[in-house]
């Protein structure tokens, strides 16, 4: 299989490292998404990713503590999350950096965007953690920044559905399924695929989406051999 792209930013969701019950660090999980990005690399595909903190905390439904705190806890989720994604692509003899928007320095280098360039050059998986670093954002809008700052030719949006609908297909069976679209389709029939601000950043970037299902097979090598496996928005 020949890559269509060269360079790609995969956001997975925190949900996708947990087991069953959604919540914590599933060891089996983590492997089976090291094992996806690792035929990635295989190809040659320059790999970043940023990893959610849905599995540990969310600073939104937090409504007991004031929301920066809340997203501050969120941010930190996500840089245990990328340690853990770290490990497990280590294990499977991936060359793998974690940088964080938060500054860490015991445990990941801090995002420094040429370090990072370097990296994503010399073949290493580069996982963003920590998010933007700053409250108030979510991991879509750092997948959204990153794709940008580093120059991906797409943003890979695991999900854990296979495609963008206009409805929940779980409650309407009448959901229509959608194979292409465009950022204005999605603005226009408020399609929830990623919040308003990472989806402005896409529209005004021009940076192409897929939207998949994390849980096909070989998702990710379809997807940047240019199969159109879900939702391809541009
Ligand atoms: N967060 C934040 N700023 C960022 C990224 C994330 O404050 O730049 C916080 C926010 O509270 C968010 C939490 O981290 O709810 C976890 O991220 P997200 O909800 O995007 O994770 P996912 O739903 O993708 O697992």
């Amino acid at each position: 299989m020949e890559p269509k792209y060269k360079r790609v930013l995969l956001k997975i969701s925190g949900e996708a490292l947990a087991g069953e019950n959604g919540t914590g660090i599933d060891g089996a999980m983590t492997k089976k998404v090291a094992e996806e990005i690792r035929q990635l690399v295989d190809l040659g595909v320059q790999t970043a990713v940023v990893v959610g903190g849905g599995n540990f905390w969310r600073g939104r439904t937090s409504t007991d503590m004031t929301r920066a705190t809340g997203d501050y806890i969120g941010m930190l989720a996500t840089v245990m999350n990328s340690l853990a994604l770290q490990d497990a692509l280590l294990t499977a003899g991936v060359r793998a950096k974690v940088q964080t928007a938060l500054v860490i320095r015991e445990v990941a280098e801090p995002y420094i965007w040429r370090k990072a360039m370097k990296e994503l050059d010399d073949g290493d998986v580069v996982i963003f953690g920590g998010g933007i670093g700053e409250p108030h954002f979510s991991t879509d809008t750092a997948a959204a920044l990153r794709a940008v700052d580093i120059g991906a030719d797409m943003l890979l949006l695991a999900k854990n559905i296979d495609a963008v609908y206009s409805a929940d297909p779980a409650v309407d069976p009448n959901a229509e399924r959608y194979s292409h679209l465009c950022m204005k389709e999605v603005f226009d029939r408020g399609l929830k695929v990623m919040d308003l601000t990472a989806a402005t950043i896409c529209m005004e970037n021009n940076m192409k989406i897929q939207v998949f299902g994390l849980a096909e097979e070989n998702s990710l090598v379809r997807a940047v051999c240019g199969e159109t496996i879900g939702t391809l928005i541009e």
